[in-house]
């Protein structure tokens, strides 16, 4: 039997009355845009992740936008980010009209290096062109960037940091949320996603209760919130105001129904995610280059399990023929795509960048991989002669 990449019906039968019911509730309430749901899931949410605000969005892209144009990044601004990334991660930057400078990755973790994003600061401001502004760390393959590290960094030349969790929702430091060090965390609810929805969504966490509102506000087409109503009269519905031009990003009610009861089994979901990745890194850690590196106190909720291969293409074909799905994230760098071609560094910059978009492969991962499959996936690897 062919073998699942990410097996999301095994998760569908563990909970499918339960998705069922809320799906139906929300279709016969016909509160389909910004109903009931979106607030309980944006109260759970925050919950989860100990924050004292959660906000949903349309997508992963958009809770990345959101944060730069409630600060007003803008013409001017530079935004820090690695290379080795989902594209949406930089992406985000040129929409405001911001400059994305990438920045390369830890050997180990995969993760925004902190010294190599030190140098890329030091050179902006050298440079005296471009204002440093906002560092965007990524929780790539689910392990949490270097947070405690990134916040000092910000403070230090008083940037903003956001952490794109889309991969990493749910990823701990010593028990502890990305929100605890950013200034915001976005998410992604694609379905692919560790916690995925059944569509398009996205999310944002927050402690800063100031910048929680002003993208309650831009998510909706920069409606009046609370503080610009303050002490004013208006002749019209408020909900007319605009008060700064924002967008239309709101999370479907649909979504967020299917979020609160995917949300109830995420931490149990994390732990076999676990168990998993600790299984495959014990069996395999012989027979491949690399099998993955969680830093000690880091908990990694697993989006993808990634190892590294001198033969990468070979090893992609073999275990094909054995109907063993295999995936390369990222094959091309975002700054050697032709779309970001113009804000790439000079050549060796990101060389550990480079070099691991050559070795990359990652393995079928999902709380649900039972040990026979798993078995099948690691007999595929080990005989491998290439
Ligand atoms: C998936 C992903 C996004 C974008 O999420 P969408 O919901 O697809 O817009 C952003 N950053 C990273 C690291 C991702 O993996």
């Amino acid at each position: 039997m062919a073998i699942a990449f990410i097996d999301l019906q095994a998760q569908r039968k563990r909970i499918e009355p339960q998705i069922n019911a809320a799906v139906q509730k929300v279709i016969e309430s016909g509160a389909y845009i910004m109903g009931p749901e979106v607030k309980q899931f944006e109260a759970d949410l925050a919950a989860f992740s100990g924050a004292k605000h959660a906000l949903g969005c349309a997508n992963g892209t958009d809770a990345i936008a959101l944060p730069l144009m409630a600060w007003g990044v803008g013409a001017g601004d530079a935004v820090f980010c690695p290379s080795f990334t989902f594209c949406a991660t930089g992406e985000v930057v040129p929409w405001v009209g911001a400059t994305p400078v990438f920045v390369d990755v830890e050997p180990d973790t995969y993760n925004i290096n902190p010294d190599h994003l030190v140098a890329q600061i030091e050179r902006i401001l050298k440079d005296g062109k471009l204002k440093p502004r906002v560092i965007v760390g990524v929780c790539l393959f689910g392990q949490a960037a270097n947070y405690p590290r990134l916040r000092e960094i910000a403070n230090k030349y008083g940037m903003k940091l956001i952490a794109d969790s889309a991969q990493g929702f749910g990823t701990t430091i010593n028990g502890k949320h990305p929100s605890d060090w950013a200034d915001c965390v976005t998410t992604s609810f694609f379905p692919a996603k560790p916690l995925g929805c059944y569509g398009d969504g996205g999310g944002i966490v927050t402690n800063d209760t100031a910048l929680a509102e002003i993208i309650d506000s831009l998510r909706v087409h920069g409606k009046a919130v609370a503080s610009d109503l303050k002490g004013k009269t208006f002749d019209h519905d408020p909900k007319y105001l605009n008060m700064r031009v924002g967008m239309n990003s709101r999370l479907d009610t649909i979504q967020a129904a299917v979020l609160i009861e995917k949300l109830k089994i995420y931490a149990d979901e994390i732990v076999l995610r676990n168990k998993v990745a600790a299984r495959y890194n014990e069996l395999l850690k012989p027979h491949v280059a690399a099998v993955p590196f969680v830093k000690p106190g880091f908990v990694s909720t697993w989006a993808q399990y990634t190892i590294e291969h001198d033969n990468r293409d070979g090893l992609a074909a073999h275990l094909k023929t054995q109907d063993i799905p295999t995936a390369v994230y990222y094959p091309v760098p975002m700054h050697m795509n032709q779309a970001y071609r113009e804000w790439a560094p000079k050549p060796g910059e990101l060389a550990v960048t480079e070099a691991k978009a050559e070795r990359v492969i990652s393995l079928p991962m999902h709380p649900y991989l039972d040990i026979a499959t798993q078995d099948r996936i690691i007999e595929g690897v080990r005989t491998f002669n290439g």
